[in-house]
């Protein structure tokens, strides 16, 4: 059976209202903006091929446009124009925590409590919404200044454990050891800061 490609007529489609363009050159200077054909330079062009280059509408800067291009605007320009995309968090659809129908009782703002998630419409109202605590994030300085502590400490508790005489003794200074160690190389276990600040 022979290849069919050609694409189905729709009734009552538009047609496409973009003309050929016949004599490219004359199209070229018909434009409001300056236009050049350069050799492909970037990694996705042809380099013996040549683009179509249109100033941009904003910044005057050459970008590449399409041939039936009349007025472009580059990409540096397009990105002032538009905000940032905004991405919606799981805190912002519901306005509650991560992991809040994990939790043993959590109340919302407007006073709903739930027990592992299942509401308990006969505690509305009885309880105080539960405040979250945001995590505090380690910085850089911050974490190797507790590697560092830990180091020394590893240190001490080596010297220690030379001294120590008693099996119990050692097993409780290894266990220290231990401890730090996995700090030193960077598992700092989430309560440390809360457990040795001063
Ligand atoms: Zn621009």
């Amino acid at each position: 059976m022979a290849k069919n490609n050609r694409i189905p007529k729709i009734r009552g489609a538009k047609r496409s209202s973009r003309e050929v363009i016949k004599n490219q050159k004359e199209f070229d200077k018909s434009c409001n903006y300056k236009v050049e054909w350069r050799y492909g330079t970037k990694w996705n062009q042809q380099k013996t091929a040549k683009y179509r280059y249109m100033a941009c509408r904003e910044c005057g800067s050459m970008t590449v446009a399409s041939p039936a291009a009349t007025a472009i605007t580059c990409s540096s320009c397009v990105q002032k124009m538009v905000d940032p995309p905004v991405f919606k968090s799981s805190i912002a659809k519901t306005g509650r925590p991560a992991g809040w129908h994990f939790m043993k009782e959590y109340v919302d703002k407007d006073g709903n409590v739930f027990h592992k998630g299942v509401e308990k419409p006969e505690l509305k109202g009885t309880l105080k919404p539960t405040v979250i605590e945001k995590k505090k994030r380690l910085t850089k300085r911050e974490k190797a200044k507790i590697k560092q502590e830990a180091n020394s400490k590893i240190y001490d508790l080596k010297k220690q454990l030379k001294k120590a005489k008693f099996k119990k003794d050692q097993r409780v200074i290894n266990r220290q050891i231990k401890y730090y160690q996995r700090i030193s190389a960077g598992r700092i276990p989430k309560n440390y800061l809360e457990n040795n600040s001063e």
